[in-house]
Order: C-alpha cells, then structure tokens, then sequence
C-alpha cells in the first residue's frame, strides 16, 4: 500500500494566532508559561488536523519558536559568544536574542531559504562549544504519540545542508564540523531508535544545489556513520525544491528512504529515475503535489505520474508527499469568500493539499474509480479558470509576443543620453536624492484606515494625501535635496498597490505565510493576464511636480519584483508572466513621461530573489529579467532619466547583469555591506550613474556628517565623480520625521563638504 505522507505544515495557524502570541509574549503581555501553552495548542491542533484528515505519515518537529534553522543550532548550543551562554537547555530570552537581538547584542544574520520568501537565522559557528542541550524531535515525537495516538516522523534539518548553511568556518574546517555534527545526531537519533521511532525525516536541500567530488564523499561517510549508527531506524533523506544532483550517488545512499520533489524538480529527477531507476530496497518519497504553489493540482496528471513512478519503486514503498514543506503556502482557502468563484475553486492552500494528498493514495490504493467524482470535480475547476476571461486577454498576450522579440533598447545610448539629460536638467555635481518613501507615520496608516473601512470618503483621503504631498515637498526643498520624491503616501505596500490597480491581480482575506520570525506576508495572486487599465501614479507624482520647481522622480515598483513577490499563476512561465507586467508598466511610464514626468524610477529589489538554484539556469533568468526591466522603460525619450533602485541583498556577482538594464541612474544599498560592494565595484568598472547609499535605514539613528563623507570618499575612489549621486540606503516609510530630517541634513551637508574636495 502507498502511503501519505506530509513534509510540515505552516505553523502560523489558521487565524495568525501564532504570530499574535510571540509578539504578544515579546511586549511582555503574556508570560512565558502561557506563551508554551498557547503554542502547544496551536500545535497540537495542526496535528490533529492532519490526523482527522488520514495522513499516514505525518511531521513532528515542524513547529518553531521562530525558525527551524535556529531551533537545529540551539539544539546543539550553537550560540554565538556575545549572548552570554553558558550552556545546557537554551533559555527563551537567548533564543529569541540571537534571532532579534538584545540591547547589548546584534542579532543573527537572517537570510533567504533557498530560492524561498522564507528566511531563516544563519548560525555562527565560530567559537561555538556544541552540545546537545535537548532532544527536540524526541520531545516532539512523545507528546503527539501521547497527547493525540500519532507516530510521528520527526523531522530534523541535516547535517550536511546545516553546515552549508552556517557560517564562520573556514573550507578547511569543514570536515571537522561535520564529523562534530555527525556525533550530535547520531546522539539525536539514537534516543528516538530507543523510543522506537519508525520513520524520521532528514532534511537535505542543500543536495540539489551544485556538489563538489568532496561534497558527494562527505555525504557518504555523514550518511554511512549515521546508518551504522541507527540501524533500526528507518532515515528517509528528504530533497526539495528541485532536482538532486548526482542522483547515482544519493539514491545509493545508506539509508531507507530518498524523498525526490517532482514538481519544481519534475524534468531532472523524472530524467533520472527513467536512465538510472530507483533502488528496490529503498522508499520513494514522492513529492507530487506542490508544497510552495497555491493551485488545485490536476488530480489525473497526478495519477498518471505516480503510475509511471511505482514502475520505479513497488507500492508498498511509495510514500504520496508535498514537494516541501507547507510551510510555504498559506492555511486554509475555507475562509477566503470574495474571490470570483472560478478562483476559489482553483486554489489549494495547506488544508486543501492534505486532501489532494489522500485522495491520490486512495486512488492508487484502491483504484480510479475509488476518487472519480473528485477526479471530475478538479478536472472542470481547473478547465473554468482556464477558460476564464481574465487567462484570455487577446490583446495583451499579442502584445506581449510581439514586445518579447523587440531588442528593448533605449533611442541612444548612455553617453548621449546623459548628455541630453545634463542640459535639460542642469543637476550640480553629486546630485542628492531619496529613494522614494518618506514616514508612513501613524497618522497615515490612521488615514488610510479610515478610507478602507468608509468612513472617509475618497475626496477626504485624496486631499490628506495632498497635504502629505506639500509638507514632504517643503521639506526637501528646505533640507536642499536636488531630486524630490512625493513620498508614497498612499500605497501600503510596493506590490499590493500595484496589483489593486492592473487586472489579472487577487487579493485573499488571509492567505498569509511567514516571512520571517513572526513576520508574515499576504502575497497577491497573480491568476490572469494582467493588464493595465488606469493610470496609477500620476496624479500624485504630478501634484508634487506642481508644487516645485525642482524635478520630482516618478516611482513604480519593477516587474521582476511584483512577480517575485506574488503567487503565480502555474500555467504560464514566469518569463511571460515579468513581460506582461513589463507591459503594463511601460504604458505607466509613457503615462508619466507624457503627463510631464521626466524621471521615473522602477524599483527592482527583488531581481535577486527569482535567481534559479541551478546555476546553469542562471544567466537565462537574468537576461529575461534585464529585458523585463528594459522593456518596462525603453520607450522613453532621451531627456528622461531612468532610476532603479536595489537593496537586501547581494549584488556584487551580478554588476554586469545590473549594468545590463541600462538605467541612467541606481541607487543601491551600500552601508549595511560594510564596503563589500564598493569592492565588487572597483574590479567592475560600473558605467552608468550610480548611488551608493551613504546611511543605514534601519535604526531611527541620526548619522553624523563624518560618517557619510567616509563613505563618500571611500566611493569616489573607485567610481567616476560624474556619474556619483548621493542618498540613503533605502527607502524612509519606517523612519519617524525628526530622525529622517536630521539625516538629510546631515547627508546634504557631507555633499557639499564632497563637492568642496573636487
Ligand atoms: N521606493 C520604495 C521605497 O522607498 C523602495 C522600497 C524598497 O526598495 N524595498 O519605499
Ligand atoms: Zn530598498
């Protein structure tokens, strides 16, 4: 018989009750005795769901304090130096410090979970003594067995990818730390052999990224000591979130059972089960039904692809899964009721995959025939959306064809563009500029609160929004800043205001997923063609033009952004989905241009984000995404300067690819790098106009004048003093107005004191 079994599920709960008891319990408001209650509950609950609904194998261990990475370091005392620790069980207040930081210390460095919005806490093993200071999955284990009759499989991150995921080691250091690792899990694992634990998960991502010939031999000795270590308990190493490489070596691994992700993995591991097969003696986890998408699957592909994989692994050695955790997508699409119907009946959220989870191993089990009004059910859901008017614009999708094989070019290249764009707008040396928002102080939120519920009618919010509009005008004029900004005062965030406005966008009640920590975000779902209906930004950006004389930058955020920050549609390639947005985008920036707009910025923070695991699949992101970008402002005159602007994350491998989108001008993120990326820029002579954030934005700290002409100076060592412009590192919604007007100040006074020296 073939078995059902989850990955995770997402732990925020239904209603976000989970992020409300953490913050609740940071405030203060909830003592730490009933923060472990309230989390118990919600856990114990997600289990029993699960349970009522059938899973055979079902995750313990899944559930986090805030994130599994920390949790797997704090298991085994990897605290770094500066919280104090002292060893043995690690307290609450350490926990959450080396996740958000303490007054005396700065917290973890937080980073991207593989190609994933989810972020986890890098554990700095440097200095670290390890040691097991609790058994985490054996304690999860026990209390599902005995507070609800599960036997569980615990799941644990493995050695290997917890390694490639640390820092402060050097490469020769490596086999030492995992020989350390290996020690600490066989002591996990050989608790739950003892307990009599039948199935644990060993989490290995990291194998589906490229491996060195030591890499694979690592695995091999990490994966034979544990085997040896354990013999009666069944390991299933566990994959995700694309094909393994060097499927030979790792489905001969010394374990029971290989969990292969055959949806975002699909071509790569069906092309190696069918040249190599799957070894008779092991399990074949399945992951069939996508962990990180929120769509119905097509329940007969479904089938017809587990028919052809039990060729490969006999049924009583198929285990029917998510391709990951669901951990990625959000609960339950129950309570989302304002979708048009041909929407809701198209999603699956976590609750949803469960049951499409079931009734594939039921099918499988029991035959077709067991499941055919569901198979009928699915089949004429998923032919509705299709069928939609919003999947068949005509005009966009002809539109888009024709733009793809378009050279996306500017009228003239950069050298006469500046020039054209120096006599019209007379810029002085450095020019100093913003990156868009100013304080979304709570007055604002208030404001637009009041509008969204109705108590303020439109004319009331549009002309507070106006008075915003003047006040921020005032001041940038008084600080002396060169380009102004209108300040984005009536967006809530850079992708739902756009969404709300282009067709082919939805937005659910409460389709969260975490983020990070307790931080968790509503993505818009992209589920039609998307189309540009009305302006968007002009009439902001046109008051704030009437109330200066100097320029004000247009501001829109990117198409690879939107896209990378959205759930998308999976029956459209993510190339084409970017080109439809560029599209539409285009038509906001001819928009502005002709409403006498003449410098528009496209924010791209998010390029990075898409960038493929595989790096042979690499450069073709990044050329779709600089055409993206390039069709998105091409058509512009000369005189019209181009912004963009980037920020969280490292650039310094792709400056070729960022030069490449022919911007006039970037702002980039530059101070929290500590110079790293001024680096990257001295072997990459960099072309184009380009500013490189002189202050952090993340503190309310006023940074002093000294500061800031460091940071200049340090630049304009490597970078052409012509092409230098001079503001922060991002944009200022966070920030109050003191602080953010004593900033300014300060940055101004540094550029005079830069355009003094030259
Ligand atoms: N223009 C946006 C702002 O200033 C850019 C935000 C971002 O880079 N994430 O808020
Ligand atoms: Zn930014």
């Amino acid at each position: 018989m073939a078995k059902s079994s989850v990955l995770g599920y997402p732990r925020i709960g239904e209603n976000r009750e989970w992020k409300k008891a953490l913050e609740a319990f940071w405030s203060g408001k909830l003592e730490e005795s009933e923060l472990h209650k309230q989390l118990q509950e919600i856990r114990l609950n997600h289990l029993r769901k699960q349970q009522e609904k059938g899973i055979d194998l079902i995750a313990v261990n899944d559930f986090s304090y805030y994130d599994q990475v920390l949790d797997t370091a704090a298991m085994f005392g990897i605290i770094p130096k500066r919280f104090n620790y002292t060893g043995g069980a690690v307290p609450l207040s350490v926990y959450y410090g080396v996740a958000r930081g303490t007054k005396d210390a700065a917290a973890s460095e937080m980073t991207k979970w593989f190609n994933t919005n989810y972020h986890y806490i890098v554990p700095e093993l440097y200095g670290a003594e390890p040691a097991l200071t609790e058994n985490k999955p054996l304690a999860a284990y026990r209390e599902a067995k005995e507070k609800l009759g599960i036997d569980g499989k615990p799941v644990i991150l493995g050695p290997f990818t917890f390694l490639k995921l640390s820092k402060g080691y050097g490469k020769s250091e490596i086999d030492t730390w995992l020989s350390i690792l290996v020690n600490l899990y066989v002591k996990v694992l050989k608790e739950l052999e003892e307990e009599g634990v039948q199935w644990v998960q060993i989490d290995e991502p990291a194998l589906v990224t490229k491996l060195s010939r030591d890499d694979v031999t690592r695995l091999q000795t990490v994966y034979g000591k544990l085997a040896e270590a354990v013999p009666s308990l069944n390991i299933l190493l566990q994959t995700y979130f694309e094909s393994v490489e060097n499927y030979k070596e790792i489905i001969n691994l010394p374990v029971q059972g290989i969990g292969l992700d055959f949806v975002h993995g699909l071509q790569g591991n069906l092309a190696s089960i069918r040249e190599f097969g799957f070894p008779k003696d092991k399990v074949l986890g399945a992951g069939v039904i996508d962990g990180r998408g929120i769509w119905k699957a097509s329940l007969s592909d479904k089938l017809e692809l587990l028919k052809e994989l039990q060729g490969y692994a006999a049924s009583d050695k198929l285990l029917i899964q998510s391709s990951c955790s669901l951990l990625h997508v959000p609960v339950t699409v129950k309570g989302e009721t304002k979708l048009q119907p041909e929407l809701t009946n198209a999603l699956a959220f976590a609750d949803e995959k469960l049951d499409e989870l079931i009734l594939l191993t039921r099918a499988l089990n029991e035959g077709d025939a067991s499941i055919t009004a569901e198979l009928e059910q699915c089949e004429k859901a998923l032919q509705a959306l299709e069928q939609s008017e919003a999947r068949n614009r005509k005009a966009v999708q002809e539109a888009v064809a024709v733009i793809q094989r378009e050279d996306a070019s500017r009228q003239s290249n950069f050298e006469s563009r500046q020039l054209a764009q120096q006599q019209k707008w007379q810029l002085p040396l450095f020019p100093t500029t913003t990156i868009g928002s100013f304080p979304q102080s709570a007055e604002v939120r208030k404001a637009r609160q009041s509008w969204r519920k109705g108590e303020w009618g439109s004319e009331q919010y549009a002309i507070f929004i106006k008075e915003q509009i003047d006040s921020w005008i005032q001041h940038q004029e008084e600080i002396g800043l060169d380009v102004l900004v209108h300040g984005e005062f009536e967006r809530t965030d850079m992708v739902e205001f756009f969404g709300e406005k282009l067709d082919g966008f939805a937005f659910t009640q409460n389709g969260w997923v975490q983020s990070y920590g307790s931080r968790c975000v509503k993505p818009p779902v992209i589920y039609g063609d998307v189309e540009f209906t009305e302006a968007m930004t002009v009439e902001e950006t046109v008051y704030a033009q009437s109330k200066t004389a100097r320029p004000v930058k247009g501001m829109l955020t990117g198409p690879i952004t939107i896209m990378n920050w959205s759930f998308v549609r999976d029956d459209l390639a993510r190339e084409q989905i970017t080109y439809q947005l560029a599209y539409a985008l285009r038509q906001e920036v001819e928009a502005l241009e002709k409403a006498g707009i003449g410098m528009i910025q496209v924010d791209e923070p998010a390029v990075r984000e898409g960038l493929p695991l595989k790096e042979n699949e690499q450069a073709d992101y990044l050329a779709w995404a600089v055409k993206a970008f390039k069709v998105t402002t091409c058509t512009v005159q000369d005189t019209t300067q181009i912004h963009t602007h980037m920020c969280y994350c490292e650039f310094h491998d792709m400056i070729d690819s960022i030069e490449a989108m022919d911007a006039d001008v970037i702002s980039i993120e530059t101070s929290r790098s500590h110079g790293e990326l001024i680096q990257s820029f001295e072997q990459n002579t960099y072309k184009l106009g380009i500013g490189l954030g002189v202050y952090d934005i993340h503190s309310p700290r006023v940074p002093d004048i000294e500061e800031m002409t460091g940071m200049i100076d340090r630049a304009l060592q490597v970078l052409d003093p012509k092409l230098f412009w001079i503001n922060p590192d991002c944009g200022l919604k966070t920030r109050g107005k003191e602080e953010t007007i004593a900033s300014l100040r300060n940055m101004v006074a540094a550029t005079k004191i830069a355009r003094d020296k030259h």
